[in-house]
């Protein structure tokens, strides 16, 4: 089997992480850990579970337990995607904001084309409504499970089974694919929403945006960044120019 030697498909298995975020059943918690383990996972992100720990996580994670062990329980999205520069959203439904969407296969191929160099999350969202807007912007790219369009949302654990699935097979395969490696190394998740803050303030100031409806645009605005992906020198020149508006803005009321 290609590129299956052990440990080799683990260890490039090894910079990818699965957030569950919000999850309301302890029962997902245990099946997702033991859905990662058989496909080579190990680094789960749990961020403000409903139950946990939990004897029926336990009971469900049959023989993971040691996946478990390790997760790692945060209180906010934040501190679950610090270090990540790619983010990847699952989600069943399409949204009104169109958002770049792949499919599974594919995402699994991107995860594994930058694990590489890099962090890479991948989120769940809860059981009853999935990922709210707030989290899908956080996220490069969407990700769909192709399903029936009439009944398209799958149990939690068993759409972390099979993106965890398609992430072992895209490990497995890899070695037979050359990928150039980025000629960039785009910033985490932190200095993407350092920038989003900073333009929000700055649009604010040059009153672009209207203070009582700031939302809408800026969704617009991390579409477009999330899109490019800028990496830390673009950053830096893009802060320069906020500042430097900011304090143009800045001298001309002053000087009124
Ligand atoms: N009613 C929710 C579905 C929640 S299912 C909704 O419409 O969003 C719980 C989680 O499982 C989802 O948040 C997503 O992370 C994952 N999931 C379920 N079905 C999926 C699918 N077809 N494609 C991708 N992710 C899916």
């Amino acid at each position: 089997m290609a590129g299956s030697e052990s440990g080799e498909v683990e260890s490039r298995l090894a910079r990818i992480r699965i957030v569950l975020i919000n999850t309301t059943h302890p029962g997902n918690i245990g099946a997702t850990a033991r859905a990662m383990k058989v496909m080579g996972l190990s680094s789960l992100h749990l961020v403000t579970p409903k139950i946990y720990p939990s004897a029926e996580a336990t009971a469900m994670a049959s023989g993971a337990d040691d996946v478990l062990q390790h997760a790692v329980v945060h209180e906010s999205l934040d501190s679950a995607l610090a270090g990540c520069p790619l983010v990847l959203g699952t989600s069943a439904r399409l949204r009104s904001l169109p958002m770049p969407m792949i499919d599974a296969r594919r995402a699994a191929n991107q995860a594994l084309a930058e694990s590489e160099t890099h962090e890479v999350a991948v989120l769940f969202g809860r059981e009853r409504y999935g990922l709210v807007n707030e989290e899908m912007q956080r996220c490069q790219f969407l990700v769909n499970i192709p399903s029936n369009p009439d009944y398209s949302s799958l149990n939690l654990a068993q759409a972390v089974q099979i993106i965890a699935y398609e992430l072992r097979v895209a490990a497995q395969g890899f070695a037979d694919i050359s990928v150039q490696p980025p000629d960039w190394e785009p910033v985490d998740d932190q200095q993407m929403e350092g920038l989003f803050e900073h333009l929000e303030r700055t649009l604010l100031d040059l009153r672009f945006l209207n203070p009582k409806q700031p939302k809408r645009l800026m969704m617009r605005l991390r579409r477009l960044f999330n899109r490019a992906r800028p990496d830390q020198n673009e950053i830096n020149i893009l802060r320069g120019i906020l500042k430097a508006s900011q304090d143009a803005a800045n001298k001309e009321s002053g000087a009124k």
